[in-house]
């Protein structure tokens, strides 16, 4: 275990009112006690747990004053990382903390790596991997839901589900130590192959559920990427005003795009929407002319669900089926738009080149068929039931990927049961199963995957 006492700045950097240096470790409080000057002369480590003082960090070389400051000592083991933990507040900006850092390095701490307080916290036994996990996806949350989700993981919701998979496992474990120790007696391989069977179909079972939340989970996270398509004067621009209108929780607009796409954040009924606008476009030039087909084809390629919009006043055109033609494949809804108008589109044709796909008449002008589309976004990617508070929903590759092994693993140990394989064959595919999922929750995982997770953490955290 590490012994040191680390310090980095917690907060991040820029202009702010406040800024803080934390430590931790077992000389934290001593190193603090050198270079914090209470108002009240006390001193830290003689001083209650968790109690904020206020006075000036010096330099103890020359008792020059550093800083007006708060101080909090957080004594072991109810603490971040279980050790002992200072956190200095100081005025925020590049400045004062870095000062402070100085100060605290040249009196005895050493600089923390990436993710090393969490580290800590994980490697002491407060938290597990997936919590650890879950501190790193809260602080990066783009939307309020992938917030939400990595809060439900922090508070170990994931911990324990997996808990009850590896505790199943072990069960099966069981039954194959009994019958290796008992091999002569018939009946026991008999009953325990009957109950590793009920224990792998369970287990089977439950990563299925846990499967099938990933990807809603990687959507909740990264936001459903939505392109709205149809050639000029269909609506586009009415649509996205209409949606940014009725959503007035825009995040922010996504920078990095290029001149003539637009992105932006909405929030629509908890699914966090990227919508890609094909601004600049829209106005006078059919998209497939404008940007190419190629182009046209990597847009809608990148995104998870197109928007196509059609004028229901118009009968259909070249630059319609030129359209059609490119998300005949692709998650999309179909808008028959403009429908306060007299309708002139041939519906069935439409049908007929889009025959499973959500065909909506909407009218943006009258604001007629919205909520409809919203409506139906959250049956295509959520069947109308986003619950993120009260479910596990995995938003995390690595623990999508183990679950994917260890299904694999219980599937095969099923397969084995189910044809009277030897027990050792079938006791191969248990454990590796059981390494599986405990590399989820970091039971079972090595020090370097340790290691990479953690180094993906900012400094301070
Ligand atoms: P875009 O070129 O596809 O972005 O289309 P716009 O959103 O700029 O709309 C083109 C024109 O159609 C505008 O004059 C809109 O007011 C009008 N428009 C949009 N939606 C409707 C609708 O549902 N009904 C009618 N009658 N007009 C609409």
């Amino acid at each position: 275990m590490d012994i040191d006492t680390i310090a980095a700045i917690a907060t991040a950097p820029g202009e702010a009112g406040i800024g803080i240096v934390r430590l931790s470790g077992k000389n934290a409080v001593d190193i603090a006690d050198k270079i914090f000057k209470a108002k009240n002369d006390i001193s830290l480590k003689l001083s209650e747990s968790r109690k904020l003082h206020y006075g000036h960090i010096i330099d103890p070389n020359n008792d020059k004053i550093i800083d007006e400051v708060l101080v909090v000592y957080m004594k072991s083991p109810h603490t971040y990382t279980t050790e002992d933990v200072v956190e200095i507040n100081c005025h925020g900006g590049i400045i004062s903390v870095r000062r402070i850092l100085e100060i605290v390095l040249e009196n005895g701490a050493r600089i923390a790596d990436a993710g090393e307080f969490t580290k800590r916290a994980f490697m002491n036994g407060r938290i597990d991997l997936t919590q650890a996990e879950a501190v790193m996806d809260l602080i990066s949350a783009k939307t309020d839901s992938s917030f939400d989700v990595s809060l439900n993981q922090l508070e170990g919701a994931l911990s324990s589900e997996v808990r009850i998979l590896s505790e199943s496992v072990l069960k099966m474990l069981a039954q194959i130590e009994a019958t290796i120790d008992f091999p002569d007696e018939d009946d026991v391989e008999e009953i325990a192959y009957e109950k590793m069977k009920n224990e792998g179909e369970f287990i089977l079972e439950k990563i299925n559920k846990l499967i099938s939340t990933s990807y809603s989970g990687k959507i909740l996270k990264e936001g459903l990427k939505t392109i709205i398509l149809g050639k000029p004067n269909v609506g586009k621009s009415s649509l996205m005003n209409a949606i940014l209108r009725e959503n007035r929780a825009i995040v922010t607009e996504v920078p990095g795009t290029t001149r003539d796409i637009i992105e932006e954040y909405v929030n629509i009924n908890g699914i966090p929407l990227i919508i890609v606008d094909t601004a600049g476009i829209r106005e006078t030039e059919d998209i497939v002319e404008k940007i190419g087909v190629d182009r046209a084809k990597e847009l809608i390629d990148k995104g998870d669900l197109a928007i196509v919009v059609f004028d229901a006043s118009e009968k259909l055109t070249r630059e319609d089926e030129n359209i059609i033609e490119l998300i005949k494949y692709k998650k999309s809804i179909i808008l028959l738009n403009k429908t306060d108008l007299e309708v002139k589109t041939d519906i069935d044709t439409l049908r007929k080149y889009l025959p499973n796909k959500t065909i909506l008449n909407t009218s943006i002008l009258k604001g007629s068929g919205l909520s409809q589309i919203e409506e139906t976004i959250k049956d295509m990617f959520f069947k109308g039931d986003i619950k993120i508070n009260d479910s596990i929903i995995i938003n995390n590759v690595r623990h999508k990927d183990l679950l994917l092994k260890s299904k694999k693993n219980i599937e095969e140990a099923l397969e084995s049961i189910k044809i009277n394989m030897p027990i050792d064959c079938i006791e191969v595919d248990v454990k590796e199963c059981y390494d599986n999922l405990g590399e989820i929750n970091g039971d079972t995982v090595g020090e370097d995957i340790i290691d990479r997770i953690f180094s993906d953490f900012c400094i301070g955290k």
